[in-house]
C-alpha cells in the first residue's frame, strides 16, 4: 500500500484555494468555523456575555452588536488572532503553512511564503503553537503506553582537551557537567489498537522537566494512564516506580531495541519526529517554549492520516476556541512568559483553556487587563 500522504485522500486543500478567496470570503469563512451556520452572518454567539442569538451587523466594519450586554465584538474577539493586523487570507494561508510542513515550518520560511517581517511571522506561528497546547486531549489513555525521553537543547561540547577533562567532568560521577539549557523531553505514546487505519501510537503526552525524573515519570502516569495499562519503557531506574499501579515491560538497550516483541519503539518514533522539527528545522528553541514544539510535533504525529483540509479547519477551530494568548499579544512590546514549563506546570489550570476561566467576572478582567497592556 502507497504511503498516506503521497494518496489523493491526504490532499483537500490547496494554497491556491486559499489565496483566490477575497477578504469577505475569507471573513465568512471564519465566521462559519467559529459560529457556524455560514449563511446567516447575524446568527453568532457573543463572546462577551455568552448568548447565542441573531445579533445586529455593521457590514461596513464587519462588526456585531450583541442586542442583550450591548457590547461590540468583532469576528477575532476573544480568539488566539484578537488584534490582528495581518489579513484574514494571509492568517488562512498561514494555517494551511503550518498544517502542510509535517516536521514544522520556521518563521523564515513563513515569513518569505507571505512576504511578512520574521517577527510578525514568529509571533504568529507562536500563536498556532501555543492554540495547540491550550486544546491538547489530556484524557487517560490506556492500554500499551510506550514512554521515553529525548534530550534537547545541550549545546556542543567546547574542544576536549585533555589537560582541560578533569574540569569538564563532574567530580563524582565522572560523567560530563550538565549544561544548564539542557531539558529532557518525557512522552507517553498511546498504541493505535483495534484501529485499522492507523499503525502505532494514536495518542501522545508530553513534558519537559530538567532530567527523565522518577517524580514526573510517577506523576504523568498517575495522572494520564489508567492503572493496569501496559508500560514499555527503557532500563532508565525512573520508570522503576511504575511497578505498582502498572504492568511495566523495560528493554534494556544496551542489549537491544526489541527482545522478546518488548520495546519501547513507539517512543523512539516520536523522539524521531521531535528531532527533525527540532534541530532540522528550527535548530533550536527557548526552553520557555519548548514544550510547545513538542507539542507541535505531537499533534502531527497523532494527525499523521488526517487530510491537510481536515488540519487546516481542526487548527483553525482550536486558534478560534482559545481566548487571546497573554504572552503573544504585544510579545515584541515585552510581552513574554515568565518561566518554562517544567514538570506538571505544564498541566496546570491556567495551561489548559477549557478551564482557564471558571466565570465571566474573570473572563472580563481578563480582557480589560490585554486592553491595559
Ligand atoms: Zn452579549
Amino acid at each position: 500500500m502507497a504511503h498516506y500522504l503521497l494518496s489523493s485522500k491526504s490532499k483537500t486543500l490547496s494554497l491556491k484555494h486559499i489565496f483566490r478567496l477575497s477578504e469577505d470570503e475569507a471573513f465568512k469563512l471564519l465566521k462559519a468555523n467559529r459560529w457556524g451556520n455560514p449563511d446567516n452572518v447575524c446568527d453568532v454567539c457573543c463572546p462577551h456575555c455568552g448568548i447565542r442569538h441573531n445579533a445586529y451587523f455593521l457590514t461596513s466594519r464587519k462588526r456585531w452588536c450583541c442586542k442583550h450586554c450591548q457590547r461590540y465584538f468583532y469576528i477575532t474577539t476573544n480568539t488566539a488572532f484578537a488584534f490582528h493586523k495581518l489579513p484574514f487570507v494571509d492568517i488562512l494561508a498561514a494555517i494551511l503553512l503550518f498544517a502542510n510542513e509535517v516536521k514544522g515550518i520556521s518563521a523564515i520560511t513563513m515569513s518569505r511564503h507571505l512576504n511578512i517581517s520574521y517577527k510578525t511571522a514568529f509571533v504568529l506561528c507562536h500563536k498556532l503553537r501555543e492554540a495547540l497546547f491550550k486544546t491538547r486531549d489530556l484524557t487517560p489513555m490506556q492500554g500499551e503506553i510506550h514512554e521515553d525521553g529525548a534530550w534537547i537543547n545541550f549545546t556542543l561540547r567546547k574542544t576536549n582537551y585533555h589537560k582541560n577533562r578533569s574540569k569538564q567532568r563532574d567530580s563524582k560521577t565522572k560523567f560530563p557537567k550538565f549544561r544548564p539549557t539542557k531539558r529532557c523531553i518525557i512522552s507517553l505514546n498511546q498504541h493505535a489498537s483495534n484501529d485499522e487505519t492507523l499503525w502505532g501510537s494514536n495518542r501522545t503526552i508530553v513534558a519537559m522537566d530538567y532530567s527523565e525524573s522518577a517524580n514526573t515519570v510517577l506523576a504523568l502516569n498517575h495522572q494520564f494512564v489508567k492503572q493496569g495499562s501496559d508500560i514499555m519503557c527503557d532500563e532508565n531506574p525512573a520508570y522503576n516506580g511504575l511497578d505498582f499501579h502498572y504492568n511495566k515491560w523495560a528493554v534494556n538497550h544496551q542489549e537491544a531495541f526489541s527482545a522478546k516483541g518488548i520495546n519501547n519503539n513507539l517512543a523512539e518514533s516520536f523522539n524521531a519526529r521531535f528531532r527533525d522539527l527540532h534541530r532540522g528545522v528550527h535548530h533550536k528553541c527557548d526552553n520557555k517554549y519548548a514544550l510547545h514544539y513538542a507539542n507541535q510535533a505531537a499533534f502531527m504525529s497523532d494527525n499523521r492520516q488526517k487530510s491537510n483540509g481536515d488540519l487546516f479547519s481542526d487548527i483553525l477551530k482550536r486558534c478560534l476556541w482559545v481566548l487571546p494568548l497573554r504572552e503573544w499579544v504585544g510579545y515584541w512590546q515585552g510581552n513574554h512568559r515568565t518561566q518554562e514549563l517544567i514538570g506538571m506546570t505544564a498541566f496546570s489550570s491556567e495551561e489548559i483553556s477549557q478551564s482557564y476561566f471558571k466565570n465571566l467576572n474573570e473572563r472580563m478582567k481578563y480582557e480589560q487587563e490585554l486592553l491595559a497592556a
